[in-house]
């Protein structure tokens, strides 16, 4: 512990006045990120979904859909993407913050399908002149639930209502638990190409804990096998803060993560909230590791990641150097999606199943979240969108700052000028002013061109960027999100 922490104090210190993109993350002291690790959004998009409103239903998102996009489109923003919910598990895992259902019900799955259908064919009819879908990702719950017969029941489905790549990119959330050599190799053989694989811990005391029985051996074989397949990009998620872990168990895991060698690693911290996640309260308190644990644990990865040679992209991701998020990232153009940091943006998003989000150039908007409602949205012939938010010109503006901070650590003023018409110093002079403790903790440098997040501070972006959102500009709420670190 104390040479990590002492590692981690001076990771890489050297290259951290380096203007490259890559720079690795310097962890600053322990007081700084005590003092600023206070419950925020992880941004995936802005506004943040529960910014959402019942207002925006689906005669807007129609219109929305129809609308001609506005100013020039982005290079990386091309293509649609669509993302398919798959809500189903057959056990649920105590830490689970998901939209899921738990069955084991084949009549359940088979129905949901029938909706699904629908709903693709109805959102096709509206939106089809959107453009080429060049990306369709399948998460869950469990997406890997399904048999071949119903994930190309899916994709006709999808081919039938919009106009697809030749070959988009296909990619889908893996629980090794569920899969086998048989059901990857079709996967491959229909076209996925990225998968995401669920691991959170190797410790088996842990996975007792948390009700996610997962050998290592069950994980490895799946990576072996997707890797021979010929899948690209093969992602392992970790979670840190889990009950019954120590530094020295999720080490373990760490090493044995690397071990594996997948493209990407992405280790999140454990978000308990039992009274928004009912699956939560399973958990025993008293076995969550500290704060002070969390963070060392956090340290860790990094020292670890970044020391077997994976770059890392902000706080909890890593890549290796060859896969393509890393040289998005090398080259300033990684985006943040709903799925988090990716190489693609998510302006032309099609989203369907319970809970799905889509989004339009100038609006968000999601679907019903219970089974009932969603079915009877669709039985009543409509697009079964819940709520939703318009965004205006303060909120693009905004969008675009937050953006900038999490995906490349950098603001630079002129290109928001021209961007949104607006004097950067003077409107945002509140802002500005509001990150002085930022700077005063060396976490931000104030130029008269740039906001940069420096090394330190790129642990703690979530903060920095939380100074420009508008709708936290009122601290109600604030217990809705999970701790920052
Ligand atoms: S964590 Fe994943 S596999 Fe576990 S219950 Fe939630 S959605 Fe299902």
């Amino acid at each position: 512990l104390t040479d990590v922490k002492a590692e981690g104090n001076h990771l890489l210190h050297d290259d951290c006045m380096t203007p490259d993109l890559v720079t690795a993350l310097e962890i600053p002291e322990r007081s700084v990120l005590r003092a600023f690790d206070i419950n925020g959004p992880r941004y995936t998009s802005y506004p943040t979904a529960d910014r959402f409103v019942e207002s925006f239903d689906a005669a807007r998102w129609t219109l929305h859909a129809n609308a001609p996009r506005p100013g020039a489109v982005k290079p990386r923003d091309r293509g649609v993407s669509v993302y398919v919910h798959v809500p189903f598990c057959p056990d649920v895992c105590f830490y689970c913050a998901c939209n899921k259902i738990v069955t084991r019900d084949p009549a359940k799955i088979e129905r949901y399908l029938g909706y699904l259908e629908r709903e693709i064919a109805a959102r096709g009819a509206v939106a089809r002149e959107r453009g080429k879908v060049a990306r369709v990702h399948f998460g869950g719950g469990t997406p890997n639930v399904l048999s071949e017969p119903q994930f190309k029941r899916i994709l006709v489905a999808l081919k039938q209502a919009f106009e697809v790549d030749a070959e988009p990119e296909l990619s889908i959330e893996i629980d090794p638990r569920v899969t086998s050599t048989a059901q990857l190799a079709m996967l491959a053989q229909l076209g996925f190409v990225r998968l995401s694989m669920g691991v959170q811990d190797f410790d088996p005391d842990v996975q007792k804990s948390i009700r996610r029985i997962q050998p290592e051996e069950m994980t490895a074989a799946a990576l072996r096998d997707a890797r021979s397949f010929g899948f690209r990009s093969i992602n392992i998620d970790l979670i840190h803060g889990l009950p019954r872990q120590t530094l020295a168990s999720y080490e373990r895991t760490i090493e044995r993560t690397l071990a594996l060698a997948p493209d990407r690693i992405a280790t999140f911290g454990y978000a308990h909230l039992p009274a928004r996640f009912p699956a939560q309260r399973r958990i025993v308190d008293a076995e969550l590791p500290t704060a002070e644990a969390r963070l060392d644990m956090q340290c860790l990865a990094l020292v670890r990641c970044t020391q077997a040679g994976y770059v890392a992209l902000g706080m909890d991701h890593y890549a290796r150097p060859d896969d393509s998020l890393a040289v998005a990232f090398r080259h300033g153009v990684m985006q943040r999606n709903f799925q988090g940091y990716d190489t693609h943006a998510s302006s032309e998003l099609i989203g369907v199943g319970v809970s799905a989000i889509s989004a339009t150039p100038l609006s968000y908007s999601q679907n019903h979240r219970s089974l009932d409602d969603y079915y009877s949205a669709i039985d009543a012939d409509e697009i079964p969108v819940a709520r939703g938010i318009e965004l205006g010109a303060d909120d693009l503006l905004r969008r675009d700052i937050i953006a900038s901070l999490m995906c490349r650590f950098v603001v630079d003023k002129s290109a928001i000028e021209e961007s949104h018409l607006v004097d950067f110093d003077t409107h945002f002079a509140v802002e500005i002013d509001a990150l002085a403790p930022h700077v005063k903790a060396g976490l931000v440098m104030l130029t008269p061109e740039a906001i940069e997040v420096t090394a330190r501070g790129r642990w703690l972006v979530r903060v920095i960027a939380m100074v420009f959102d508008r709708h936290l500009q009122s601290t109600a709420g604030m217990h809705r999100y999970s701790r920052v670190m």
